[in-house]
């Protein structure tokens, strides 16, 4: 199918409450990365008190726990139909705040448990330490295998069942300083601790996204142009293995 052909629909959950260091950024690479090959995007920011439509693809950001409290009660009355939406071979990528959201609860430190949206068989309690700092990842699904960004939280997240990491923490702290892994995958639900923002820098990552929610719309892989992505890979590159 010709690219210029094709559309995506892109939902962004809940920005004016989830947004810490430059998620927005993930929005705009996707967005940017479609439209650079002509395919059509609409997007759609969803706010507290709004309706979840069916998307191909839904971002959430990160955030404190203050206000991860007010999206994780909004969240949690869509749960049905986000789940429902996962089930359809939706995508869906968080970033800390909001990836600690798409499992059964978080567990802050002097408050009450966050309901989460079970869109993955992961848990999250809040831990005493703050991770702050450079991580690198490598996967074993993406091309190159690595992933970089930058964490800031004090949550450690464990993943349980089905639910995959999306690799191995070679720098940094990652889901939980013990197990060794960062992120998690249910289907085509993604989560990381990864902020900076992640897909700016990790374009194979954005591109991995863009493909599986044009499968899920138009129900076969299609193969996406090559882009020059020659200072996005500079720039990946350089990231890697940087600890300070
Ligand atoms: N409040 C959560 C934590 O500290 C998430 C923080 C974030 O989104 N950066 O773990």
């Amino acid at each position: 199918m010709e690219e210029k052909n094709l559309k995506i629909s892109i939902a962004h959950l809940y920005p004016k409450l989830l947004n810490l260091y430059g998620d927005l950024g993930n929005i705009i690479t996707l967005t940017k990365r479609c439209q650079w090959r002509g395919i059509e995007v609409e997007f759609e920011q969803i706010n507290i008190g709004d309706s979840i439509k069916n998307h191909d693809l839904y971002f959430i950001g990160g955030g404190q726990d203050k206000q991860q409290e007010e999206v994780a009660q909004e969240l949690f009355s869509n749960r049905a139909e986000l789940i429902a939406q996962r089930d359809d071979g939706a995508v869906f990528l968080g970033i800390c705040g909001g990836y600690q959201l798409f499992g059964h609860y978080y567990q802050p430190h002097d408050k009450d448990k966050l309901n989460g949206i079970s869109l993955m068989d992961a848990y999250t309690v809040a831990g005493k330490k703050r991770f702050i700092g450079n991580v690198t990842v490598e996967t074993d699904f993406l091309t190159p295998k690595t992933l970089v960004g930058f964490e800031n939280h004090s949550g450690l997240t464990y993943l349980e069942g089905d639910t995959k990491p999306l690799g191995k923490v070679v720098v940094g702290n990652g889901n939980n300083s013990k197990d060794g892994f960062e992120g998690g995958r249910f289907k085509n639900v993604f989560g990381t601790y990864l902020h900076g923002s992640l897909l700016p820098k990790n374009p194979h990552f954005a591109d991995y996204l863009i493909s599986l929610a044009l499968e899920k719309r138009y129900g076969e892989k299609i193969e996406l142009t090559k882009l020059d992505d020659s200072i996005e890979v500079q720039t990946h590159n350089s990231l890697i293995g940087k600890t300070y």
